[in-house]
This record gives structure tokens, C-alpha cells and sequence, in this order.
């Protein structure tokens, strides 16, 4: 029985398969993903996005194949980058195939539209020799014909089905070595048809609203989409699909996860929007701090709180906190006990000094921990 039994959240029991060496579905973290928006045959640019994704946490890095040419630039994309690379690929069987033969921890395909079960056989067999995983991406835009004919427009059984008949063709295949998505661009839509989905089978499932839109907006519609799924314990792996900057898609993946407690990454820091009550400029300080301990993969917390209203019960919750005072002199709290205190001039630097040791002390401990 757990402490706060309402911050339980129960996973869907999924299979696990794996892309490259990071364990997707049963009970492997839920693993954050993004897309590379570079040209796949410009390999400096599209290693250069990857690494700063990996820096940023990415788990998995998807890139796209739309030719021969970018099929074979994945094999010196592969070789630079550290993170599984998963081949997006859309009809061309022989795509798949030389992503595969290029190193493609994952091909992302629709068996049913590869075209001859000759051909699916032939892409199974490659996905099969080079260890390939695959994803089975069923969009709400691009559903078959014949569903929509007979569902007379996209609905979430209409995508259950899609997903079902297309993972029906690699199971023929003696084929299990897969998850399925079932993305649409309106959030009902999509969530509804991921819980259908997750009732009818027990494959790992990426979650994603697509074309969820910009920034602000792509970050709420994306958050109240894959956050009732991810509340619900649907999904093993997730992308935020943002029409900005790919880093910007894994920072939101984690903060998603990190509200949950389903993952946590780096500096959880916990602020009040502030007032005139505040001690220092609140919104400054934590938009200097974000930027400043973006560097940390430590998990801990931290309460930026302008007053003694909210801060000292803020500290209490958090590793490190700072409280506003009057005169400019605010409290520092530590393991939720005030410690001592610091002037506005050096608040940022003494705050940024104090989560690199508290972090750097984290993994030392964890280092002797497992030494033990
Ligand atoms: S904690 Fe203090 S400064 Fe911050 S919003 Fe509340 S009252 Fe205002």
C-alpha cells in the first residue's frame, strides 16, 4: 500500500520490445523521442541535431528515409550518434530494407502498405537479420480506404482497426518485435483511440497527438492528450510533436513525465508566479535558472518562492529552496531546513553553485552505493 495512494499511477501491462538497447513496454522507463528536422542526407547537420537531443535526454532520435540516398546516409548518421536511431519510413519496401542494412535500431512502417506479402516477407526478414524493431504507425489523416469507406470518416475504431490489421500482417510473419501508434491531430480522437488500442492488445504503444501545433500550443494540446494516457497508464514511449525546435519536444516529453512522476530528469524547480509580495523578481530569477542548470541530469528539486507565504511550506517539499525576504537578504533553505542567507546580487550564482555540489553529492552517493 502506498504512502499517497492518489500519485499512483498503474502502467498498462505491455510486452517489452526493444529499440537498439533501450527496453520499450513492461516495465522499462517510459522512453521520450523526438524527430530530426534536417535533411537525412546532410549527415553533419542531422549528427549535430542528434547530439544536441541526446544532450538534452533523448532516448530515441527517429529520421526520416524519403530515398535511397538518406537510407544510406543513416549508416554514417548511426555510426556518430549514441542514441537508437528508428528509420521513418512510408511505402518503399526497399527503403526499409537498406535502413535497416544501415543500422536502424527501429523501422517505422505499415506493413499494409508495403504492397506483396513477397515484399513484407522480404522487410521482416531484413528487420530480422539486423535486429531491427519496428513501429506500426497508424495516423487518423492517411487511414485506408476501405476504413473510412466503412467508418465514413476517421473514429478511434476505424484506427484500432487499422493498427490491428497491420500488426495481424507481421504476427503472420512470426513477427512480435513491435509497438503501434494511433496518432490523430484532435486530441478526443487520438485518446480515445489509444485506450481501444491498449484494451485490445498488449503491445508497447507510442504515444503522440500529431501536428499538435507550435510551441505553446502544441505543448497544452500535447500535454492534455498524452497526459490522460500517461495518467491512465497508457504508454510505453512518447513524442511531443512540436513545429519548433526538436530539443524543445524532449524538454516538454520530460516535464509531462516529470509532473507525473513517471520519470524524472534534471531540475524539477518549483515556483510561484509571484506578486507584489515578492522579495526578487521571481519570473526573471527562474527563467535565469532554467537556462543556467539545463546542463543538470541530476534529479532533484528546487523552490524559487518569492515570500514567506508559500516559500518555507515550498521548502519544506524540495532538496534546495530559496524563500524572499525583506532588504534584499533571502533565506536558503537545504533538505528543508533554513540554513542561511543570501543577498539578491548573488542569489543566481550561490543557487547555481548549490545544485551542482547537491548534484554532484547525489551521484557520488549513488557510485558508492553501488560499490557496495
Ligand atoms: S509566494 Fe509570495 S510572492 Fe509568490 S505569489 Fe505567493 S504571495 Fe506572491
Amino acid at each position: 500500500m502506498s504512502v499517497r495512494p492518489y500519485r499512483d499511477i498503474h502502467r498498462r501491462v505491455s510486452r517489452q520490445i526493444f529499440v537498439g538497447n533501450v527496453p520499450v513496454g513492461g516495465d522499462a522507463p517510459i522512453a521520450v523521442q523526438s524527430m530530426t528536422n534536417t535533411l537525412t542526407t546532410d549527415v553533419n547537420a542531422t549528427v549535430a541535431q542528434i547530439h544536441r537531443l541526446e544532450e538534452a535526454g533523448a532516448d530515441i532520435v527517429r529520421v526520416s528515409c524519403p530515398d535511397q540516398e538518406s537510407a544510406f546516409a543513416l549508416k554514417d548518421i548511426v555510426r556518430q550518434v549514441h542514441v537508437p536511431i528508428v528509420a521513418d519510413i512510408h511505402f518503399h519496401y526497399r527503403r526499409a530494407i537498406e535502413a535497416a542494412e544501415s543500422g536502424a535500431a527501429c523501422l517505422r512502417i505499415n506493413p499494409g502498405n508495403i504492397g506483396s506479402a513477397e515484399r513484407v516477407r522480404e522487410v521482416v526478414q531484413a528487420a530480422k537479420d539486423h535486429g531491427c524493431s519496428m513501429r506500426i504507425g497508424v495516423n487518423a489523416g492517411s487511414l485506408e480506404k476501405e476504413l473510412l469507406e466503412r467508418y465514413g470518416e476517421p473514429c478511434p475504431e476505424a484506427m484500432v482497426e487499422s493498427g490491428l490489421n497491420h500488426a495481424r500482417i507481421l504476427e503472420d510473419n512470426d513477427f512480435f518485435n513491435f509497438k503501434i501508434s494511433v496518432k490523430a491531430s484532435d486530441v478526443f480522437l487520438a485518446v480515445a483511440a489509444y485506450q481501444a488500442l491498449a484494451e485490445a492488445c498488449d503491445y508497447p504503444l507510442h504515444l503522440g497527438i500529431t501536428e499538435a501545433g507550435g510551441l505553446r500550443g502544441g505543448t497544452v494540446k500535447s500535454s492534455i492528450g498524452m497526459g490522460a494516457l500517461l495518467w491512465a497508464g497508457i504508454g510505453d514511449t512518447i513524442r511531443v510533436s512540436l513545429s519548433a525546435d526538436p530539443v524543445e519536444e524532449i524538454k516538454v516529453g520530460y516535464e509531462m513525465l516529470k509532473s507525473l512522476g513517471l520519470r524524472n530528469r534534471g531540475v524539477r524547480i518549483v515556483s510561484c508566479p509571484s506578486c507584489a509580495r515578492q522579495g526578487y523578481d521571481v519570473v526573471s530569477t527562474v527563467a535565469t535558472l532554467e537556462e543556467r542548470l539545463a546542463h543538470i541530469t541530476t534529479p532533484l528539486t528546487l523552490s524559487i518562492i518569492g515570500c514567506v507565504v508559500n516559500g518555507p511550506g515550498e521548502a519544506r517539499e524540495t532538496d534546495l529552496g530559496v524563500t524572499g525576504g525583506g532588504g534584499g537578504s533571502h533565506m536558503v533553505y537545504v533538505g528543508g531546513s533554513p540554513d542561511h542567507k543570501i543577498d539578491s546580487a548573488d542569489m543566481i550564482e550561490h543557487i547555481v553553485s548549490l545544485v551542482e555540489k547537491k548534484a554532484a553529492a547525489i551521484e557520488a552517493d549513488k557510485v558508492k552505493l553501488s560499490a557496495e
